[in-house]
């Protein structure tokens, strides 16, 4: 279940998720939140100098690697503005960090996407448990969905 306390962990990823729009780069963000609520790492997508794999929640599953026990890893939540695509959620299980908790769905995203005429991308947008059945998912969150939802479509009215 999401805690109210919770909330501020994800409006960090809306923010960073606008910082990265904002940048040129695509709106997603994410925070890597400790089991005692400490901030542990966070980043932003930053795909636009064409490396495509620079999503938010891989380089927190590649830092949480290099930084973090396993102990602490399982222990840890991935906090995002979007769903982990199948590529991170294959890194989040094979570092194995713990729960993730989601603003917008893939489902969500892709109809966003479809609505605004964007072609279907390379990958299949498949949920997180099918790619990574043993990882606790939450989301969506309604409360902030309308704010990604914005994002996504200031990105492609340009
Ligand atoms: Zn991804």
């Amino acid at each position: 279940m999401l805690k109210d306390s919770e909330l501020p962990y994800l409006r960090r990823c809306v923010e960073l998720a606008t910082e990265a729009l904002e940048a040129g780069d695509e709106p997603f963000g994410s925070v890597l939140v400790g089991a005692d609520g400490t901030v542990l790492a966070e980043d932003r997508n930053r795909v636009a100098g064409g490396d495509h794999t620079r999503h938010p929640e891989f380089e927190l599953a590649r830092w949480s690697a290099a930084h973090l026990t396993p102990e602490a890893r399982a222990a840890a939540t991935v906090y995002t503005s979007g769903e982990h695509c199948p590529m991170c959620a294959a890194a989040h299980a094979w570092v194995g960090l713990g729960r993730i908790v989601y603003v917008a769905s893939s489902e969500q995203l892709v109809t966003w996407l479809a609505e605004l005429g964007v072609p279907a991308a390379p990958v299949r947008p498949l949920p997180v448990n099918e790619v990574a059945p043993g990882v606790v998912v939450e989301g969506p969150v309604p409360e902030l969905t309308e704010q990604v939802h914005a994002l996504h479509r200031r990105l492609h009215a340009r």
